[in-house]
């Protein structure tokens, strides 16, 4: 998977303060490999890692963040854009009824869609829901819908095989009128794939309804196809927005990227088991996470990102690379930054397992008081002393403790702790990602 190509290929980006076309180049192959193996269509793939070239040739990788977190971080944050804003519900905002189209491919989760919104509607926001079959070609689909529908705990207006989609519609809609329903969900037949009949009679169905939501419902395990459903669809209708369903099986998600590459309409649910309460908000960035296939590790560089104080971090970054080593100043310096996010205990908790543990025989457990003493410490030391450690001996270290109004056994400690500190940064700043990687599960 992705995370295990990246760790391959970061080894070359190793040591590098800024992100260029060429030391990204075979880290972006391997990203748009991962993408297609992730069933993204190829075009939604190109053009994705075109974005991410643009936006990340000339990035500065900051702070902690080694050359390969920071283009992992580009990479996420621009396929959380690409998936669009958060969960906005359904559009209700007209005289009532609000019409809801479903449309779709046969089997992709219409009629089960159709009962786990109207139960949505029922119980979280309080409306009234009625539901219609339009799918006069199987009895099955309308006898479907009514069960769903009882399930729900919603109202199902009846339609038999034979009447024409058309006038079901219409007559449901005049009925949910003077019943006063808040919400009409419309239910429409599925062809197994693309044809001009079932896209001429949603059409017929849309310019009748003039719905206020139009939902384009697709099967997340799709694969390549979801493009051209997808480009179908939202040729043959004005879509408002998309349902990605069976999004609790094994499918990686790649159809969200090709779809919104293709509709760019917000996907507002996905579906996540065949039970009606198996509804949920979309979540972009878990969806990004999900087809990059990683985990935590994204969040902790979010962490770094927002905790890090970039141009203090830049220089950290080149001074390593300079081969100038990690000296007490500087630990001064991780040490408050460390303090502003929120501690190394809450950074631990998303460390992979080794890592973690080798950062654990760190000094501080996020608590301010032992961060402070630490501060204390180091600034009764003269600069010289801070930048070369070795300096300190019995008197100096005597004083010092004076200064800092501790004892010099708590100098040793502080002495001590920075040289796993050395250690551990040496790990993050020569492992990078390759090694936080590899511990990450999936
Ligand atoms: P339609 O032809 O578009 O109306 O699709 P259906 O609503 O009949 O669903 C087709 C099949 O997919 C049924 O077996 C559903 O139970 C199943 N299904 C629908 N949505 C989901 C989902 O989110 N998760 C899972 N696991 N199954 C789903
Ligand atoms: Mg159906």
């Amino acid at each position: 998977n992705l995370t295990q190509r990246l760790a391959r290929v970061m080894k070359t980006l190793r040591g590098e303060a800024r992100l260029t076309e060429t030391n990204i180049a075979d880290a972006l192959r391997e990203v748009r490999l991962a993408l297609l193996e992730a069933d993204v269509a190829l075009p939604a793939v190109k053009a994705f890692i075109a974005a991410v070239k643009e936006k990340a040739v000339g990035e500065e990788v900051i702070g902690s963040l080694s050359p390969g977190q920071a283009l992992i971080g580009v990479v996420h944050r621009e396929l959380t854009a690409l998936m669009g804003e958060a969960h906005t519900g359904l559009n209700l905002a007209v005289q009532p009824p609000a019409v809801v189209l479903m449309a779709g491919l046969q089997g992709a989760g219409k009629t089960t869609t159709v009962g786990k919104l109207a139960k949505w509607l029922k119980e979280i926001q309080k409306k009234k829901a009625l539901v219609v079959s339009c799918d006069v070609y199987r009895p099955a689909a309308i006898e479907q819908l009514k069960t769903v529908a009882a399930q729900a705990g919603v109202d199902f207006f009846p339609s038999t095989v034979g009447e024409k989609p058309v006038d079901i519609a219409r007559n449901a809609v005049d009925w949910a009128r003077r019943h006063f329903y808040d919400v009409l969900f419309i239910d429409t037949a599925g062809r197994l794939s693309i044809d001009d009949a079932m896209m001429k009679e949603i059409a017929e169905l849309h310019a009748a309804l003039k719905p206020i939501e139009t939902l384009f419902v697709v099967d997340a395990m799709l694969g390549q196809d979801a493009i051209n459903t997808a480009k179908a669809f939202d040729q043959a209708l004005p879509l408002t927005g998309v349902i990605l369903t069976k999004l609790d099986g094994d499918a990686r998600g790649g159809a969200a990227l090709s779809v919104r590459y293709i509709t760019g309409k917000p996907i507002k649910f996905a579906g996540v088991g065949e039970k009606l309460g198996g509804i949920e908000a979309f979540h972009p960035e878990r969806m990004a996470s999900r087809i990059l296939g990683m985990g935590d590790v994204l969040s902790l560089i979010e962490e770094a990102r927002k905790g890090v104080d970039e141009q203090k971090a830049v220089e950290f970054a080149k001074k390593i690379k300079s081969g100038k080593s990690f000296d007490l100043n500087d630990f001064k310096e991780q040490i408050g930054q460390m303090r502003k996010m929120g501690g190394i205990s809450s950074m631990l908790d998303k460390l992979p397992a080794q890592f973690a543990q080798a950062a654990s025989q760190l000094p501080v457990g996020g608590e301010d008081k032992i961060v402070r003493r630490i501060e204390g410490i180091i600034n009764s030391m003269t600069p010289l002393e801070r930048s070369k450690p070795e300096l300190l001996k019995a008197s100096r270290k005597r004083r010092i403790a004076a200064g800092a109004g501790v004892q010099v056994q708590e100098v040793n400690r502080l002495l001590k702790q920075f040289e796993q500190m050395q250690k551990v940064i040496k790990q993050f700043s020569r492992g990078g990602i390759g090694k936080l990687m590899r511990g990450v599960k999936g």
